[in-house]
């Protein structure tokens, strides 16, 4: 039987506690030393913990406590931009301008001209239009407040017009029958899963109708006997009712993908040429920004989104519009983007290059983790709703045995490695491993 005894008291083990208590508080301190007391009452070890044991407890508890639980980590799960793990990774330019605008006061709303009120949106303004071909732009929090902004703005009180085969779920709430409903429209179906005609549109608008929209359907596909309306088709629908036609693009993207090897996704310049009036798109999937959402089109819809009172509730702030204009200003030189950009920089690594890396770690990373590890093809995905049944050829390292143990360790590191079970083997995508010795040092720490 264990001698609570000789455990010593709160008082006696802060006396040693001078410099925790100077880095992390007094109350802090006392709770951890207090907690500790209580968990050995509770279990009784014998022998009981001298004073030096429980404080090397306490120091554990107090350094586990200040790191932060949104630390960096390795995202080697083959999933480019993953939403769980915060999608796109900034350019430098983007970090340092957010940086700048964190670290002293900016122009955000001021007039440099004149000295007079400027407008946060005028940031982006051009470098959006430039980019789009598009006649106006507003930027808000991200896409799915770009959705709802658009289609309060639109159609609130009445019928917005959506095929069946687009009603998504991007995941969580967001799906489009409750976004409608938030946004105060009245969803009108048309169609069926697999096919929409143009006359379903057509004999779909009456007096009710606020307007027409498309949704790109980012994370599925509908293959075999299917149909669907062509943008600039209901556009040129809405446009004879005299309505708008209201494209939600989901990821798009700025540049033409075929050209690092990749599948095309449509182009938000294309969406605003085939005659929609706005468009939405997210700023941190394929694009490799920020979180935000973006709004182009037509003059005068997006002047009433700016005057929308929700506009307030979901605008972006000074350091997300510096990282997003620092990220804009890449695509005004698309030859350069891929050394930039770190999106496209991961997207465009060749499988080649990525076997050549495991093959060089896997021997290294046998010792340091004493299991067993072999090199594998993988098949990397872009992720957040961009070619959704696509996949690019990677490599990787399968771990084994005890696939979930080992998973359990990797993310149990300071910088935890986050891989994903396939088969009996813990797999690690390295598409996405910044450098072989970030994995090496994530596995050393
Ligand atoms: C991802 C997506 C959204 C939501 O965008 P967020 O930037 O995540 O808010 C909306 N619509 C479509 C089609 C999407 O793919």
């Amino acid at each position: 039987m264990s001698d609570l005894r000789s455990l010593p008291s709160v008082d006696r083990l802060l006396a040693d506690c001078g410099p925790l208590i100077q880095s992390y508080g007094r109350m802090a301190v006392t709770q951890a030393v207090r907690s500790q007391l209580v968990a050995i009452r509770a279990t009784r070890p014998d022998p009981v913990p001298d004073a030096q044991e429980i404080l090397i407890a306490v120091i554990k508890a107090m350094a586990a406590q200040a790191r932060s639980r949104l630390r960096p980590v390795l995202n080697l799960t083959g999933t480019v931009l993953h939403t769980n793990l915060g999608r796109a990774l900034l350019a430098e330019s983007a970090i340092e301008a957010a940086v700048a605008a964190m670290r002293a006061p900016a122009a955000l709303e001021f007039d440099l001209d004149d000295g007079g009120r400027g407008e946060r949106d005028s940031h982006l303004r051009g470098l959006l239009c430039e980019l789009t071909g598009a006649e106006d732009a507003t930027v808000v929090n991200n896409n799915a407040s770009a959705v709802l902004i658009t289609l309060n703005t639109l159609a609130k009180g009445r019928e917005a017009i959506v095929s069946r085969g687009e009603l998504i779920e991007i995941g969580g709430a967001f799906r489009m029958p409750a976004i409608m409903e938030q946004a105060g429209c009245i969803l009108r179906e048309v169609g069926t899963t697999n096919r929409t005609h143009a006359k379903d549109y057509r004999e779909a608008i009456g007096p009710e109708t606020g307007l027409l929209m498309k949704v790109h359907t980012s994370n599925y596909r509908i293959e075999g006997f299917t149909k669907e309306v062509l943008a600039s088709e209901l556009a040129a629908i809405a446009h004879a009712a005299g309505l708008p036609m209201v494209n939600d693009l989901g990821s798009g993207t700025l540049v033409d993908l075929r050209r690092w090897g990749l599948s095309p996704e449509p182009t938000v310049a294309e969406a605003v040429a085939e005659g929609a009036d706005v468009v939405t798109f997210s700023g941190d999937k394929l694009l490799g920004g920020p979180q935000a959402g973006f709004i182009v089109g037509k003059r005068e819809i997006i002047a009433a989104i700016n005057r929308n009172p929700l506009k307030r509730a979901v605008r972006m702030d000074k350091i997300r519009i510096a990282a997003t204009e620092a990220t804009l200003r890449l695509y005004r030189n698309p030859d350069c983007l891929a050394e930039r950009l770190p999106t496209l920089r991961l997207l465009a690594r060749t499988e080649a290059e990525i076997r050549a890396q495991a093959e060089r770690l896997a021997p290294r990373v046998e010792a340091k983790l004493g299991c067993r590890v072999r090199v594998t093809p993988c098949a990397s995905q872009i992720g957040s709703g961009a070619l959704p049944t696509e996949t690019i050829p990677s490599a990787g390292l399968a771990l084994t045995p005890s696939p979930e143990a080992l998973a359990d360790r990797l993310r149990g590191l300071d910088t935890p490695i986050i891989g994903h079970i396939h088969d009996g083997e813990l797999i690690l995508d390295l598409r996405c491993l910044p450098s072989d010795q970030a994995l090496l040092d994530a596995l050393s720490a």
